[in-house]
């Protein structure tokens, strides 16, 4: 029996939970898996946290630019043909890019945009710069950058975030083929210098009253004054959480403009409807969701996982499952671990390739080519984790997203996309190879 990370050994009594396919990570990656496996298999997807998602902006991108920093690439599928070995679109192969798309545009129906076209959607961020991005939010589709309509920009006063007069001329500097406009107001109403991204969104939600106006009316009325031939207009992406098409709307008809939604940092609002949906996705499907333990260890038993060892506060609790999907995310997201030691995988203790030397992984520029970016396990073409000698760790195990190497998502512009793709293959095959186990028992039933 080889074992993982933790020295510590499971004691007393243990709780029987057996799942065809057990998925480890709560993000794109796991949700991906989770779904892609549960067409054929009982699936459970258990996360310690949240995901990036709370962090990202929302948009899902396929491929920005090339590993040499070629773009920003009009079509990723015409570029993913020529990505080095190990990358895990080469791992996978471009059909599963497509089918990993096609999974995400099922789960998020019209709430997000983009699937019509291979092409990339430049979609403005906050920042003022234009990003190549695959899928979108509906809110941010007035917005892209490719429309001729000019645009309005609009800040609030106290979401210093979001500097709408500086990412106005970002943007006119990046040439972008119409006018952009930037204002500052203030929200309506007596918010604390400090609210939160949701309070605002709330407050558009409800329609609060807000110094006697409901809020909808009250911000348009802000912004009336300064909206000058502009047929569109956007606002940081904070207009409404539970219903974001009915703040749009409203606002839209008392400006008479199209309304859009500019992408921000964290904490990302969008990032967070979207991780409602897929979690709503998941439901639908009928996958077991847990969250708020980690997993610490595993249990194998030769070239097999037997179990993953969830850690409870007083009790290791074994998960056992046909088939397992690793998907505890990168760096950022802790599936990965460094220390003046080394880098490691932070549950199965999967080998994960990096110099030596700790000088050898950053490059003193800091926008530089850095090997850390890069960090993560090494897989087969079935995306099973390889060890340092190239030998396959366990059959019943696949790894996808963020915790995989050979890819930097930051300057790609591939994280989105590389967890769909990788989720889907890893799911896809553990929950084919759960089925076939079971139709195998069940022959093996039948002749005994
Ligand atoms: C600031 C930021 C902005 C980004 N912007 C974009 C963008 O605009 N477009 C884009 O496409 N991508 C973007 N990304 C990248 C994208 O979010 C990630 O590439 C991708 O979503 C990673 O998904 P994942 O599922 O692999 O990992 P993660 O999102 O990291 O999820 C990992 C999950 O595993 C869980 N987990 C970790 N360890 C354990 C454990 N021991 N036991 C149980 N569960 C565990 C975590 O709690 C979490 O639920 C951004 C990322 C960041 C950080």
């Amino acid at each position: 029996m080889r074992t993982g990370n933790a020295a510590w050994r499971p004691t007393g009594a243990t709780v029987a939970i057996s799942d065809d396919v057990l998925v480890v990570g709560g993000g794109v990656a796991g949700v991906a898996a989770a779904l892609a496996a549960s067409d054929r298999a009982d699936v459970r997807l258990i996360s310690h946290k949240q995901s990036t998602l709370r962090s990202a902006s929302g948009l899902v991108d396929a491929l920005g630019y090339t590993p040499d920093g070629e773009g920003p690439l009009v079509d990723p599928f015409d570029a993913i043909g020529d990505l080095p070995e190990g990358h895990p679109y080469e791992r996978v192969g471009a059909a599963a890019v497509r089918e990993g798309f096609a999974l995400f545009d099922d789960a998020v129906g019209d709430t997000y945009r983009g699937s019509h076209t291979d092409r990339n959607a430049l979609v403005p961020t906050h920042g003022g710069t234009v990003k190549p991005t695959a899928r979108y939010p509906a809110s941010a589709a007035a917005g892209l950058a490719s429309d001729r309509r000019d645009a309005l920009l609009v800040g609030f006063e106290a979401l210093t975030d979001f500097d709408a007069p500086m990412a106005a001329s970002h943007l006119d500097a990046a040439g972008v083929p119409f006018d952009a406009r930037g204002v500052t107001v203030r929200f309506p109403g007596d918010f604390r210098a400090d609210a939160k991204v949701t309070r605002y969104a709330h407050a558009l939600d409800r329609d609060e009253d807000l110094d006697g106006t409901p809020a909808r009316t009250a911000l348009a009325e802000a912004v009336k004054a300064h909206l000058g031939d502009e047929e569109r207009v956007g606002f940081p992406a904070v207009l409404g959480d539970d219903d974001p098409a009915g703040v749009r709307a409203d606002l839209g008809a008392d400006l008479g403009a199209d309304v859009f939604e500019v992408p921000m940092g964290p904490p990302s609002l969008p990032g967070l409807r979207l991780e409602d949906r897929l979690y709503e996705a998941l439901a639908e499907a009928g996958v077991r969701v847990e969250s708020g333990n980690p997993a610490v260890d595993v249990e194998g038993d030769g070239d097999r996982v037997r179990a993953v060892y969830v850690d409870r506060g007083r009790r290791k609790v074994p998960y056992h499952a046909d088939q397992f999907v690793l998907a505890t995310g990168g760096l950022v997201g802790k599936g990965i671990d460094s220390d003046r030691e080394g880098v490691r995988e932070a549950v199965i203790d999967c080998h994960v390739p990096h110099p030596a030397d700790r000088y050898d992984w950053f490059e003193e520029d800091a926008f530089g080519d850095h090997a850390f970016a890069r960090f993560g396990v090494d897989v087969d073409r079935d995306l099973r984790p390889l060890s340092a000698d190239g030998s396959i760790d366990y059959e019943n195990l696949r790894a996808a997203g963020s915790a995989l190497g050979g890819y930097d998502f930051a300057a790609e512009k591939s994280g989105g996309g590389v967890s769909l793709a990788t989720g889907y293959a890893a799911g896809d095959a553990a929950g084919a190879a759960a089925a076939g186990a079971a139709d195998e028992t069940a022959i093996h039933g039948d002749t005994q």
